[in-house]
This record gives C-alpha cells, sequence and structure tokens, in this order.
C-alpha cells in the first residue's frame, strides 16, 4: 500500500504516509523501515519551505533499486526484449530473430533469451514479464496462441522453475493497457487499449482494475465478424475485424494501393473499426480508445474511428470520448511489462 502511494504520487513525509493509507504512524515507520532496509525506498532529506516545528523527512521510491526483465512476443517472427528500472524506463534492449520457432522450440527461444538478459542486468531483478499474443490466464497458463502453436502451456511455470526468479505471462493488448494505466495518461472513466500486430487485440481497464473476463478472453474484439461476405481469417471465419487491421495485412494493402488511394485504405479499416467500438464504447461509456501500434497507420485510423464511434452513439457517450495513439509509442508493451511485475510483486497499480 505504501509502495503504491510513494508510485502514483511520488515522495512523502511518514505523517503523509499514515495520512493517506489510514495505518498508525508506528506501522507506517515500521514498514518504511523495513522499505529501507530493502532498498526499495530511499530518505530524501526535508523540504526547503517546511512550516514550524521538527521538519518532516521526505521518503522515496528507489526505480533503481531493482530492474525487471521483459520480453515481448506481439512482434511479428521476432522476440524483443529489455532490462527496465521499475519506473519502466529501458536500460538496455535487444531482439532477435524467432525465424519461425512455435512450440517447444518458441519456449527454449524465450527462456534462453531471457537468461540473457537477465546476466546481462546490473541490478537485483524484482521478476520477469512475458506479453504474448494469445489468451492467457492469470496464473499466466497460454491457453491459445495459436502464431506459436501453444495451447494449454504452464509458460509461468516452467520460466519460473528454470530462471529462479517470479514470473508473469500475460497477452500483449493486457500487458499494453497495463503499460499505458501504470506509465502512460491514465484517463477517467476507463480505458480500452487496442493493439494492431500480427492480430488485433484489445486490452481493457475498468475502475482501475485489468478485466479479464470469464474464460481469460476479455478483448478479443479482433475475431468479432463485420463483413460475413469479407476476406478468410485465421480462425477460419469471414470477415473478422481482425483482416482489416491486421498490421500485415494493412501494409499489403497500402502497398497495392496507388498514392491516392491510399487513405481510402486507411478510412475504410478505421470506418470498420469504429463500427465495431462504437456498442462497446456506448454499453461501458468509455472515456477513451488507445491505439498501440505502427505510429504512421495507428494515428489516421484514430481520427477515423473516433468520428465513426461518434456518429453511431448518443452525444451523451460522444461527450469528452477520445480515441487517441499510446503515449508510450512501441515501448508500451514493454513497459507494461514492468506494470505487471510491479502489480504482482508489489501490489503496486
Ligand atoms: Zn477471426
Amino acid at each position: 500500500m505504501l509502495l503504491q502511494e510513494l508510485f502514483a504520487a511520488g515522495p512523502a513525509s511518514r505523517a503523509d504516509l499514515a495520512r493517506s493509507s489510514g495505518l498508525t504512524r508506528v506501522t507506517v515507520s515500521d514498514l518504511v523501515a523495513e522499505l529501507l532496509a530493502e532498498g526499495l525506498v530511499e530518505e530524501l532529506g526535508t523540504p526547503t519551505e517546511s512550516r514550524v516545528g521538527k521538519p518532516p523527512t521526505l521518503v522515496g521510491l528507489v526505480a533503481d533499486a531493482k530492474h525487471v526483465v521483459a520480453i515481448d512476443l506481439s512482434v511479428d517472427d521476432q522476440i524483443a526484449g529489455a532490462v527496465l528500472t521499475l519506473e519502466g524506463q529501458v536500460v538496455l534492449r535487444d531482439a532477435r530473430p524467432r525465424e519461425g520457432r512455435i512450440g517447444a522450440n518458441a519456449v527454449a527461444l524465450v527462456r534462453e533469451f531471457a537468461a540473457d538478459l537477465i546476466a546481462r542486468s546490473s541490478r537485483p531483478l524484482l521478476g520477469v514479464a512475458v506479453a504474448t499474443p494469445g489468451v492467457v490466464t492469470p496464473e499466466g497458463v497460454v491457453l491459445d496462441a495459436p502464431n506459436l502453436g501453444w495451447h494449454d502451456l504452464h509458460l509461468a511455470d516452467d520460466l519460473a522453475a528454470a530462471l529462479d526468479l517470479p514470473v508473469y505471462v500475460a497477452n500483449d493488448a493486457n500487458t499494453a493497457v497495463m503499460g499505458e494505466f501504470v506509465f502512460g495518461s491514465r484517463g477517467e472513466g476507463g480505458l480500452l487499449l487496442l493493439r494492431l500486430s500480427t492480430g488485433l487485440g484489445a486490452g481493457l481497464v475498468l475502475g482501475g482494475a485489468l478485466l479479464h473476463g470469464q474464460g481469460g478472453a476479455a478483448g478479443e474484439i479482433g475475431h468479432v465478424q463485420v463483413d460475413p461476405d469479407g476476406p478468410l481469417c485465421g480462425c477460419g471465419r469471414p470477415g473478422c475485424l481482425e483482416t482489416y487491421l491486421a498490421v500485415p495485412r494493412l501494409r499489403r494493402e497500402l502497398a497495392d494501393a496507388s498514392a491516392d488511394r491510399a487513405d481510402a485504405v486507411l478510412a475504410d479499416a478505421g470506418a470498420r473499426l469504429g463500427q465495431a467500438l462504437a456498442p462497446v464504447v456506448a454499453t461501458l461509456n468509455l472515456g477513451e480508445v488507445v491505439l498501440s501500434g505502427p505510429a504512421d497507420l495507428v494515428e489516421p485510423l484514430a481520427r477515423v474511428a473516433e468520428q465513426a464511434v461518434r456518429d453511431r452513439v448518443m452525444p451523451v457517450s460522444a461527450q469528452q470520448f477520445v480515441v487517441r495513439t499510446s503515449s508510450l509509442g512501441d515501448d508500451g508493451v514493454l513497459a507494461g511489462a514492468t506494470g505487471v511485475v510491479l502489480a504482482g510483486e508489489l501490489g503496486v497499480s
């Protein structure tokens, strides 16, 4: 609770922490002593404009006390990773080609890459997080990730045993929305993040908590059918939203289109996105939808989709509603993976 407060509100005195947490000052002093001993917080001296009486000493989180290893499997045929501070700043980054590896071979690649990043980190590690496409349980079991050939894979347990560190595995869109919520600009009234990569997935934070859904598949908007006569999707059905918005498909369409048709391709994709989002936005009265993906694609799509949603919902739902791009850019998934470890290990969100 205290770490959460220091993380969200910045340095505070022990008296401030007692007030904000509702704990007694004695309890707060004991807890701060423990955190100081662990090196997770530090004393920052006294504020200069201190009032009458004994000036309070501020304590603050030490972002560099421990680091986190994060791995992102959401980019096509690549495995990206980084070592980050507790504030989601990248200390070092690396990437390796996946070269079509799936199943156990893909697991081995993740394990070796994580071990390499762990060996190269200069601080004690709080944990490891892996962001993967597909449906993942809160316990880190990958139920289904077709692109990686993973089904009912106990990835978090397997990696934790091999790496001897706490390991968290989460869906890439859920990870990205955690990144936006913890480190980016969190809006009031709910946050839906759509991640455009090999496929299309969404992550949703409502009332400050990540939504998992009954089967761990909350956010699977990519396989909602928007046109029964549309192109065939990887899931076997025609006209899923994903077939219009997956990055490889958009890139192909744009390459085929003449220069004056490029805008029309993005306008069509954006309109379909807005059409699929409107009922969700209206039902949940969402304040914002964030698009995460290549900047040259998500920026024009955000403008078209926002208008398409506005055209389809009541004015009260459209009021102050925005579609914007991620403030964290391409590092959103990695920063979010840090957020997942913080939430799991320190209860911070
Ligand atoms: Zn589909």
